[in-house]
Order: structure tokens, then C-alpha cells, then sequence
């Protein structure tokens, strides 16, 4: 008997949940939605023709997987079709530039950050960024100072028990600053912090522009360096829920043939490992004070672990936090940048950017960077990252 396929479009039920919970398919008509775009569709793909047309709409925000009682991974449905879609098809020069952000931060490094950050944000770059198809009107982020990126890879002091910090594009690129954070926090509680720089990008941006070719070299770059860590018993920490969902779970849904999810128990998603460390009593929060208002990134919510920054700042004596619980940001990673995209990403957010500020808090905060810039974007708020502020509590 043949064994049961990895992803099956007949466990659909067609129960329609995930039409509901789908933020694109909620702001606009040219979105089909996750249940024909993924496993109605999917019937007829494997049939060797579908619709493809509605493929390009799907933000891979994942709010279908996380709301479908069935199990059904319709954003992997829709991410491995696009992916087949882009082997016949020619992507534009605008996907292969935002799917491939890590191999952009690397050639930045022989630059400094202010010249690239102004050859980038310039108005006649910008119009000449809006041709190529990224929307002028795009909250881009700004490189950090190269001197601040090459210490995220400093060698730290030894100590009896170890972690790997998996740092991820956005940090190591944009906001080192979060890294910091999260090795002070890990210090603290008496942990060595080794952050190798031979971890690529996770993938997850060269999944969602169709680049799956690169997407798998990436993977298998990167399992090789789990592996050595795996064998140690020395756990990666990322702080990053996108690279988190990668590493974890989508390396096994994407690519099975590859065995690449072996390694996926050593790795933790940075809120979650440090509230273990609190239960197990190797660290403990002092008390403090301070309004924040949390939103809750979409792939967080699809590791299944609930909404660990809120939790852990919740284990802060002193703290208000209010969660903004006001779904999507809209911006996906890229998409968001996008031209034809950007207006989406906007309506998406609008719940939440109105949450945001009714909220009255001064500052937002959010475990994913590219959530955070969308944050910022639309609200006008600062917007940092929880472990920030458990750093900042534990310094007082
Ligand atoms: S991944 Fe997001 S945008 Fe794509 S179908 Fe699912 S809910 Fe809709
Ligand atoms: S994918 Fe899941 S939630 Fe969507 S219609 Fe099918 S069974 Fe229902």
C-alpha cells in the first residue's frame, strides 16, 4: 500500500474556516483565497493544470495553516506551486532582490552602512526602485553601522553550560542591537554565547519569492551547522519567529526528500527557551515599570507555543502590557515592498495600526523585525523587541 502523502489536498473538508481567518483574502478580490488557492487547485496541479494566477497574492502569512482543523498546510500548498510556477516562469529582478536579502547584507559589508543606507533611501533611488517594482512609499530598513554587525560574531567568554545564537537576516543586518539583547539576557543566566557566521538565511524570503532551488541550498547549509550543534547537545537559539518556523518546521513540510528536520528539536525560539529558564530557576526578572502595547507576529502564533513575549513579559513584576490581539501587520517578510502589494499590506494592517494607538503606550512591541518596521510604519510608534525590554529590566 502506498504510504500516505506528506501533504494531501483531500484532507480539505472545504469547512471554509480559513477563508475567514485569511487577512490578504479579507482586503481584496484579486486573492482567491487559501481554500481554492490551495487545496481545491492543488487537485487539479497534480493533474498537471490549475489556475496559477492568484498564486502571487498569498503572503505566506500562514493565518490559514494555524486556523484549519483539518491540518490542511495550505500556505505550503501555495508556497511549493509558486515555487514550481517560478521554474517556468521568469521572476522579476524585484523578487530576486527581496528573496535574496542575505546575499545582499553580505556584499553591504564591504561598504559603510551610511553610504549604502543613503544610495538606498535616496528620492531618485527610491523612484528608481519604484520601476523596478518596490513601492516607493515602502518603510525599507536601514543597514546598521558595519562595526556593530562584525561584534554580533565577537568571541565570549567560556562558561560550564553553552548556546548557539542563530542571529537570522534581520538582525544581523539591520538590528544587531536585538542580538545583543538576547546574548545579555542568555549571560545572565550563566550561559556562553557562540554566534557562528557560517548560518545563512533561513530561506524563508527565497520560499516566499519562488526561489525554492536557492531556498534548499540555503536549508542544507544550514542543517549542516544544526547538525554540529545537534551532536553536542547544544541548543540554537533564534529570536527571529520566521527563521524559528524555518528551522523547526517548514525545512521538513517543504523539503521531506531532504531529511532536513532532524535537527528541528535544537532549536528554540528565544521567548519561549528564556521562559524555560525562569521555570527551571536559572534566571529570575527583577521588578520594574513601563507601558507596552504587544502584537503577536503571524508565524509566532504558527509554532504552536502561544504568544511567548507576551507571556514572558507578564513574568516581569511592575510591567502594563496590553496585547494589540488585532491579527496580521501586512507586511509578510517583502511583501509589503511590493508594488501592487503595498496597498494590501496597508489594509491588512489597518486593525492593528488603530490598536497600536488607542492603545496609548508609548512603544510597540513584536518578536519579528520586519512586523516591527510595519508597526512603525503604520502607527508612527517606536517599536522594539520584547527581549529588549527584559534586558532593560534586568539592567535597573
Ligand atoms: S498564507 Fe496567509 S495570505 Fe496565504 S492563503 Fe494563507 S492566510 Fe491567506
Ligand atoms: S483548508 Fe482547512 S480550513 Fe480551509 S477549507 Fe479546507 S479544511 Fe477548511
Amino acid at each position: 500500500m502506498d504510504a500516505k502523502p506528506l501533504h494531501n489536498p483531500d484532507d480539505c473538508t472545504a469547512c471554509t474556516i480559513c477563508m475567514a481567518h485569511c487577512p490578504v483574502a479579507r482586503v481584496t478580490p484579486k486573492f482567491r483565497g487559501p481554500k481554492f488557492t490551495g487545496p481545491a487547485y492543488e487537485r487539479f496541479r497534480l493533474l498537471g493544470f490549475g489556475d496559477e494566477s492568484s498564486l502571487e497574492y498569498c503572503s505566506n502569512c500562514k493565518n490559514c495553516d494555524i486556523s484549519c482543523p483539518s491540518g490542511v498546510p495550505v500556505a505550503t500548498f501555495n508556497m511549493l506551486a509558486r515555487a514550481e510556477y517560478c521554474k517556468r516562469h521568469p521572476q522579476p529582478f524585484r523578487d530576486w532582490l527581496l528573496g535574496h536579502a542575505d546575499l545582499m547584507g553580505r556584499l553591504t559589508e564591504y561598504l559603510p552602512a551610511s553610504l549604502v543606507n543613503f544610495s538606498m533611501k535616496n528620492p531618485l533611488s527610491r523612484a528608481i526602485m519604484d520601476l523596478m517594482g518596490i513601492d516607493r512609499r515602502a518603510p525599507l530598513p536601514s543597514f546598521a553601522p558595519l562595526k556593530q554587525r562584525r561584534r554580533l560574531f565577537a568571541h565570549r567568554p567560556a562558561a560550564s553550560k553553552q548556546v548557539v545564537f542563530f542571529p537570522g537576516c534581520y538582525i544581523r543586518y539591520y538590528e544587531p542591537q536585538v542580538g545583543f539583547d538576547v546574548i545579555a539576557i542568555l549571560e545572565k543566566a550563566g550561559y556562553s554565547v557562540s554566534v557562528p557566521e557560517s548560518f545563512r538565511c533561513c530561506g524563508l524570503p527565497l520560499v516566499a519569492g519562488g526561489f525554492a532551488t536557492d531556498a534548499v541550498d540555503y536549508a542544507r547549509a544550514n542543517s549542516m551547522e544544526l547538525a554540529r550543534w545537534a551532536r553536542k547537545g547544544i541548543p540554537v537559539i533564534t529570536a527571529c519567529p520566521s527563521c524559528a518556523l524555518m528551522l523547526q518546521k517548514e525545512y521538513h513540510d517543504l523539503f521531506p526528500e531532504e531529511g532536513l528536520g532532524r535537527y528541528a528539536s535544537c532549536v528554540f525560539e528565544a521567548c519561549s527557551f528564556i521562559l524555560e529558564l525562569l521555570d527551571r530557576g536559572e534566571l529570575s526578572l527583577p521588578k520594574t515599570s513601563g507601558r507596552y502595547v504587544y502584537h503577536a507576529p503571524c508565524h509566532l502564533r504558527a509554532l504552536g507555543r502561544g504568544k511567548t513575549g507576551l507571556d514572558l513579559l507578564g513574568r516581569i513584576p511592575g510591567l502594563e502590557v496590553v496585547d494589540a490581539d488585532a491579527g496580521c501587520c501586512g507586511i509578510s517578510g517583502s511583501y509589503g515592498f511590493k508594488k501592487g502589494k503595498y496597498t494590501i499590506g496597508m489594509d491588512v494592517g489597518a486593525p492593528l495600526f488603530s490598536a497600536l494607538k488607542e492603545s496609548q503606550a508609548p512603544v510597540g512591541l513584536s518578536e519579528c523585525g520586519t512586523c516591527r518596521i510595519q508597526m512603525r510604519h503604520g502607527s508612527g510608534l517606536p517599536a522594539a523587541h520584547p527581549l529588549s525590554i527584559v534586558r532593560k529590566a534586568l539592567r535597573n
